[in-house]
């Protein structure tokens, strides 16, 4: 018997070491969707979402022959050989040399001596596991709202405290060192979870996930449901850990106070789908807490129609300028360079994309996502300077108002179009409308749809004054209805 297994055993060596020796890195452009169903049919191993198409690993034949538009990167890769850069600048560059880059994403092939060099100065990751599908997606153009908004963009803004995110970024700072597992990262966690609740939301979750070398850790994730498109998801997120020597003031007490201020303002506006905030843990290790819910989100179908993240948004340099990183779909982030510009005083310059923040594994898994970052970089990143005293609140204000303006507006367009007092959707106003209500309020008759074009006298709540506002309207030359 042992006679016949070891051939066997040698054939199987032979064939793995094979199938490993035999993979080359390509970068594969997919222009249709033709060309990833090509791709899908090579079966071959994806690895990383470019701009364009995707990064594979690939018998250099069966590519070749495929007629899809592709580059060879680099011969006789393994994955375990692959890292992705963190860092914001191209230092990187001038001690490893990358096989792969796309503006701000450099893909590393590192030798296993090279390994122990990394650290969090140079911020150097291992690629992750990624279950890619090949997509095509044309690109999304973007609708503008049909129905007036709950509330007007300058009303919402004016809602942003500045004495609050000053106030939440000084108590995160407090906790001194957030390092991803230590004591004050789980204290941040919890107060994180208490200012949620106490801004009003009842669904706060610890999202549970281990990393090396930390142990054990949680995202904070707090729900607010939507009224008409609850099925569709726009995540607002953050990373609340911060660096080992530093007190993570800026990176990213800022973010971090952002999505809690953008919850805050949120919590009892009404939004058509669904508002996830999430404050992820693990990001200095690797954007290991937006990865896990990225990576999560895909797998149970989610449909995140944007994730904004913020990170390091407050630099006391900083007075008007902003900078964006992005994925292949830019429709969400020219909205916030367009409202940044009109409203609140502050230019984009348009970045490219960056693997160096939670934006990325959104991007990986298929979800349109904006990274929004203070224009002029931290002059005391990754120190045990980086305190609220570097900080510029009155920037950071108008930061967040135009995250929340672009998230807000992002929701609006997915709200059902209506007509005010046009409650049962003819087209236009009349008897039958009041009939409507007044059978949905004393009779078990159908809810209107969406209930707001009912609120005829745009005081939040659907009764018998509506009716009255409607008759006032059709037949004493009442006003027009106003749902907002
Ligand atoms: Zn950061």
């Amino acid at each position: 018997m042992a006679a016949k297994i070891i051939p066997v055993i040698t054939a199987m060596i032979f064939v793995l070491a094979g199938s490993v020796a035999a993979d080359d890195l390509f970068q594969v452009k997919i222009k249709s969707t033709d060309d990833a169903e090509r791709l899908r049919n090579l079966n071959t191993n994806i690895i990383l979402k470019t701009l364009d198409g995707y990064l594979v690993l690939a018998d250099r034949a069966a590519v070749s022959s495929s007629g899809l538009e592709c580059r060879l990167l680099a011969s006789d890769v393994t994955r375990e050989e692959l890292y992705l850069d963190q860092r914001f600048d191209d230092k990187n560059l001038q001690n490893f040399s990358a096989i792969f880059k796309e503006d701000n994403v450099r893909l590393f092939r590192l030798k296993k001596e090279q390994v122990p060099l990394l650290d969090e100065e140079n911020q150097i990751y291992p690629l992750p596991e990624l279950t890619l599908e090949p997509v095509y997606r044309e690109p999304e153009a973007f609708r503008l709202p049909f129905s007036p908004a709950v509330i007007s963009l300058d009303s919402l803004a004016g809602l942003v405290s500045q004495d609050i995110i000053s106030a939440n970024t000084h108590r995160l700072e407090a906790f001194y060192r957030r390092l991803t597992g230590s004591d004050s990262d789980f204290a941040a966690r919890d107060w994180i979870s208490d200012k949620f609740i106490e801004y009003g939301y009842d669904s706060v979750v610890y999202d549970n996930f281990y990393g090396f070398p930390y142990g054990y850790v949680d995202n904070v994730i707090a729900y607010k449901p939507g009224t008409e498109r609850p099925d569709l998801q726009i995540i607002v997120g953050a990373h609340r850990d911060a660096g080992s020597v530093s007190p993570g003031a800026d990176d990213n007490g800022t973010g971090s106070a952002g999505v809690l201020e953008m919850a805050r303002v949120l919590k009892d506006i009404p939004t058509a789908v669904t508002f996830i905030f999430i404050l992820f843990d693990g990001e200095e290790q690797g954007l290991d807490g937006s990865w896990h819910y990225a990576d999560e989100a895909k797998a149970r179908g989610d449909s995140i129609l944007y994730m904004l993240n913020m990170d390091m948004i407050a630099h006391y340099q900083n007075i008007d300028r902003a900078n964006l990183y992005y994925g292949p779909v830019q429709t969400y982030s020219q909205l916030w360079a367009h409202l940044a510009d009109s409203l609140f005083g502050i230019t984009a310059t348009f970045k490219g994309t960056s693997g160096g923040s939670d934006h990325y594994p959104f991007i990986q898994n298929g979800y349109q996502a904006t990274f929004v970052q203070e224009g002029i970089f931290s002059t005391v990143y990754h120190t045990a300077r980086d305190s609220t005293t570097y900080l510029n609140f009155e920037y950071m204000k108008r930061m967040v108002q135009a995250s929340l303006a672009t998230v807000y507006s992002v929701d609006a367009s997915r709200r059902t179009p209506y007509i005010c007092g046009d409650v049962d959707n003819s087209g236009y106003i009349n008897i039958l409308d009041i009939a409507y209500i007044i059978r949905y309020l004393y009779r078990d008759g159908m809810a209107p749809f969406p209930l707001a074009a009912a609120d005829a006298d745009g005081n939040g709540a659907v009764n018998i004054l509506d009716v009255s506002a409607l008759i006032d309207h059709l037949y004493r030359g009442g006003p027009t209805p106003i749902c907002d």
